[in-house]
């Protein structure tokens, strides 16, 4: 049976695993990235990840079908280049995969790291046994990322920037974001911005238990607000009833735009749970269409870090299969 190398390229850790084409995970391992080494150093060190988990597996790396890589940055998916990666000290026109495919002999293909994550959960997390092919998802950490797949397949677009949703427009005229835009998603809705707005909000004076932290000098995390709202802040509430309106809002244009079955929520800020998912799903109810009926699911991401190695790997498999129906 075919197996495929999935990578998931971080500025801190490279993951990696096998994983067959029915989507057994055979086998799993971390590294440090060590990024400051340079680019090649870290290129070697994926390659002989790849062999440790193929020999993990039980197989050699000459048994791996094909090794898929998800990636930060920008990339020309055209060329297998990783243009830039502002997490990785000295990635600029990296040829990645014609790098780590002369190193392998193994056919490389390379995908964006949240693209990656949003195929992992497509097939072996959220998404798992229902054989979902239409699916949004969006990753809530310190910024907010996000990947689509339509028809089983990832979306690029034309220059490969399709699916950055920390940057779709949520307020118009909002707060300006570092990308040139204003009233980012970003700005109102990463584990950080949450954070923002909870220290802006006690700064004007507004009652909270969240000013003792301030007080002290801490720093309010978006932990802090879902902590305080679950001892019954009232700020803290009305902070977290916020953020899930501006959710949902963005959930019902990904719904217009293109009527996934799952919106799958994923991201640091998940480990809030239902206190997040429940009154997104509130609101996504209350905002969404009413003369038709919503089918669309809103959904925890499941796979954790995993999700972007597996994704990776499913991203190998689609690309060894269309390779063989060229050929
Ligand atoms: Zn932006």
């Amino acid at each position: 049976m075919p197996l495929y190398v999935g990578i998931d390229l971080g500025g801190t850790n490279i993951k990696a695993g096998v994983v067959d084409e029915t989507g057994r995970v055979l086998s799993s391992a971390s590294v440090p990235t060590l990024a400051d080494r340079g680019p090649d150093a870290v290129i070697l060190t994926m390659a002989q990840l790849a062999r440790d988990v193929a020999a993990q597996a039980g197989a050699t790396i000459e048994k791996i079908a094909a090794i898929g890589v998800g990636t930060p940055g920008m990339i020309d998916f055209d060329h297998g280049i990783v243009l830039s990666a502002p997490n990785l000290k000295g990635w600029r026109d990296i040829p990645l995969v014609a790098a780590l495919s002369k190193i392998t002999g193994r056919l490389v293909v390379i995908e964006n790291d949240a693209n990656a994550a949003a195929m992992g959960e497509c097939w072996l997390g959220a998404g798992k046994g229902g054989n979902v092919r239409e699916l949004v998802m969006l990753t809530l950490g310190t910024g907010v990322g996000g990947g689509f797949v339509v028809d089983g397949k990832v979306v690029h677009g034309k220059f490969g920037m399709a699916a950055e949703l920390g940057h779709l427009v949520l307020i118009m005229d909002g707060e300006p974001c570092p990308c040139g835009q204003l009233g980012c998603l970003e700005r109102y809705c990463s584990a950080s911005a949450v954070g923002i707005w909870a220290t802006r909000a006690v700064e004007s004076g507004q009652a909270s238990s969240l000013a003792s932290l301030r007080s002290k000098g801490q720093e309010i995390t978006s932990k802090d607000v879902f902590d305080a709202a679950a001892a019954g802040d009232a700020l803290a509430k009305q902070l977290v009833d916020t953020l899930a309106a501006q959710l949902a809002t963005a959930c019902v244009t990904l719904c217009r735009l293109f009527d996934p079955e799952l919106v799958v929520i994923g991201g640091g800020m998940i480990a809030a749970g239902e206190a997040l998912l429940s009154p997104i799903r509130r609101e996504f109810t209350k905002r969404s269409w009413s003369a038709v009926k919503v089918r669309t699911k809103i959904v925890p991401a499941v796979l954790g870090s995993d999700a972007g190695f597996i994704g990776s790997a499913a991203v190998a498999l689609h690309a060894d299969r269309a390779a063989h129906t060229v050929a």
